[in-house]
């Protein structure tokens, strides 16, 4: 019987598809995938030109969302509200991005916590995934049109040095544009499995994956034994890609035409004019030997040879990477088997010579550089909708397993799709100061409230050193073995207590029971998420109002009347808010109070560490 479901935009009744879509969720780029007649092919734009979608949301005036190249052109115009790059803002902290604050053009929120970043537009938040699942939104959108079919089930690619962190951040922004994501693939996975390489299952085979986008670059060493593939290392550079071969392009430029510098800040369009030419100049070298053009009446060109002599550091610094890898590895380059090149800039000649030369093989190219991390995303996706049978597949645990966090939040440990057996650990500390007893509570399911979950089982860790909340350092395990059953164990490191139990988890629940809860899960995807991010405001607000509390009582003393009211006021708005159910609100009520006592902070620190040096004799 085929499913039927209602297109909310157009308000038909449409057929749900079987079809299950492979995106690559890239930094500049994303694209989506699907098996079509026995072959992948990636889906081009409405006018048939492209497969590649911009990974750039922008917000009008009307806060209406548009994604993808329309997006792209509000980069200049109007940069404040449009996002670039929320890639290398998933799963991070603010903190994460020190040194590389100015590579954004928009508001990231300083909160001076480890929490995860928000970005702010005009006066709302979004946390990276929201805007994730806008771009995979407007992926989804454009296979459906072409497929008259609504698709809900995907295969996500991500780096392979992604963290469990970042994982689960994107396995989320799939949730939220209303897809089921039935497994998260690592990138230089999914490029090998689109050569066809790993798909046998007798072969035994070391591969290198270099790809070089746009900003990033990722040389990844994997070494596939029985259809297994394992990442032996990895290496890169998270700020190194094409652009810097454009930003070379333009310096020499400026210096062959004698404009400014500075003529360019002023002037938006003739920047942006120059980037583009710049862009354009570059892949037209890559299959012609001289490229000339004109900017604003100033002649401009340049030849291969010289454009070569232009990116040739930046070349060579993407090869001492590769030799890192391959250190980390423990592997000499003759023992890798095939080289894979994926990203728009593996097009550029030198790249491809220099990347041969230095493994001593012909490298794989034949397919499309920007292309074949989606193709072989579609490849995985029809493996796991059993359209290949030819193909052996892990085993895997269907519903993910996690514990009961502050409000009622599931904290996912064990994502659904994990192959077992698996150990996962992770940190965990009080929420109250003083707490002796750590109630353990584990969960199985997708929904991100645990009320809405399986309870599989709880257990107290008793005897924690009575200590300030957020001190106590717990760690918990999560032991998954290849029959499905889970121990759980937890320990407190400074005292070394700890405490274990085993958990029959996979059993006593039926395919329809696990069906039904992962239809649940997508259908409230959209309000789960927004629990979760007000309940997650909520939290931190509360931490903020408790050590604005902490500081007002221990710095009075070097505080003016002024900024102790001021701060009690601030305090007092965050408090109200936290009762209401605006998280927007919330958190513009966190950054004023932090904005404010932010500075009070230092002063009090820099009077610490004055009175410290006081008592100190230096010689
Ligand atoms: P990402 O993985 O970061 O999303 P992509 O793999 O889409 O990035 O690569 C984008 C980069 O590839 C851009 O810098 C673009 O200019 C570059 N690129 C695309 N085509 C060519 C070409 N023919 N020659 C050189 N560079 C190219
Ligand atoms: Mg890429």
């Amino acid at each position: 019987m085929a499913k039927l479901s209602i297109d909310l935009k157009e308000g038909k009744l449409k057929k749900e598809s079987d079809v299950i879509i492979g995106i690559d969720l890239g930094t500049t780029n994303s694209l989506v995938a699907f098996i079509k007649d026995g072959d992948p092919l990636a889906v081009k734009d409405e006018k048939g030109k492209s497969s590649l979608m911009p990974s750039i949301v922008h917000f009008q005036e009307d806060n209406k969302v548009i994604v993808g190249e329309i997006a792209k052109q509000k980069l200049v115009t109007d940069p404040g509200n449009t996002i670039y790059s929320v890639k290398r803002l998933m799963g991070k902290a603010f903190n994460d991005l020190s040194g590389h604050e100015d590579y954004f053009g928009y508001t990231i929120i300083d909160d001076d916590t480890e929490s995860l970043v928000k970005i702010r537009v005009r006066d709302s938040f979004f946390s990276p995934i929201e805007l994730s699942a806008e771009i995979l939104k407007g992926l989804k959108a454009r296979v459906e049109q072409v497929l008259d079919e609504t698709v809900t089930k995907a295969v996500i690619t991500v780096p392979a040095y992604f963290n469990d962190t970042q994982r689960q951040a994107t396995r989320d922004a799939g949730k939220l544009a209303g897809l089921d994501v039935l497994r998260i693939v690592n990138e230089p996975t999914a490029a090998s499995l689109a050569y066809g390489i790993g798909r046998k299952e007798e072969e035994d085979k070391t591969i290198a994956v270099y790809d070089l986008g746009g900003g990033t670059f990722d040389i990844s060493i994997l070494s596939i034994h029985d259809g297994i593939f394992e990442v032996l290392s990895t290496n890169g550079d998270t700020y190194l890609g094409g652009d810097d071969f454009d930003r070379k392009l333009i310096d020499y430029w400026l210096e062959q035409t004698g404009l400014k510098r500075s003529e360019l800040i002023e002037q938006k369009d003739l920047s942006q004019a120059i980037r583009l030419l710049a862009e354009d100049a570059k892949k037209q070298l890559s299959f012609e030997e001289h490229f000339s053009g004109s900017i604003n009446g100033h002649e401009v060109s340049i030849t291969r040879t010289k454009f070569e002599e232009l990116i040739k550091p930046l070349v060579d610094t993407t090869i001492d990477r590769c030799k890192s890898a391959m250190q980390d590895a423990g592997l000499t380059v003759d023992k890798v088997d095939h080289v894979v090149m994926v990203g728009g800039s593996t097009r550029v000649p030198l790249v491809k010579e220099t990347v041969s030369a230095f493994f001593g093989q012909q490298v794989y190219d034949k397919l499309d550089p920007d292309e074949v991390v989606a193709l072989g995303a579609a490849i995985q996706a029809d493996i796991l909708a059993g359209n290949n049978k030819d193909i052996l597949l892990l085993d895997v645990t269907p519903l993910s397993l996690g514990i009961e966090t502050v409000g009622g939040l599931m904290d996912v440990i064990i994502p659904r799709n994990s192959k077992i057996p698996v150990r996962v650990g992770r940190q965990y500390t009080t929420s109250i100061d003083g707490q002796k007893n750590l109630k353990v509570a584990v969960y199985q399911g997708e929904r991100d409230l645990v009320e809405h979950n399986r309870k599989l089982g709880e257990f107290i860790l008793r005897g924690i050193p009575p200590l300030a909340a957020g001190l106590p350092k717990i760690e918990i395990h999560f032991l998954l073995d290849a029959d499905g059953i889970l121990r759980v164990k937890a320990k407190e490191l400074r005292s070394g207590v700890e405490q274990e139990v085993e958990i029959r988890s996979q059993y006593g629940i039926s395919e329809e029971e696990m069906a039904k809860m992962l239809l649940e899960s997508i259908k409230n995807a959209e309000g789960d998420v927004a629990i979760r991010a007000l309940l997650e405001a909520r939290n931190e607000a509360n931490n903020i109002i408790l050590s604005a509390d902490r500081f007002l009582e221990q710095n009075h003393a070097i505080l003016s009347e002024e900024e102790i009211s001021k701060t009690i006021g601030l305090a007092g708005i965050l408090r109200e808010k936290v009762n209401g159910t605006d998280k927007d609100a919330i958190n513009v009520a966190m950054q004023n109070l932090n904005d404010f006592t932010n500075p009070l902070a230092h002063r009090a620190m820099d009077k610490a560490i004055a009175s410290a040096m006081k008592g100190k004799k230096i010689e």
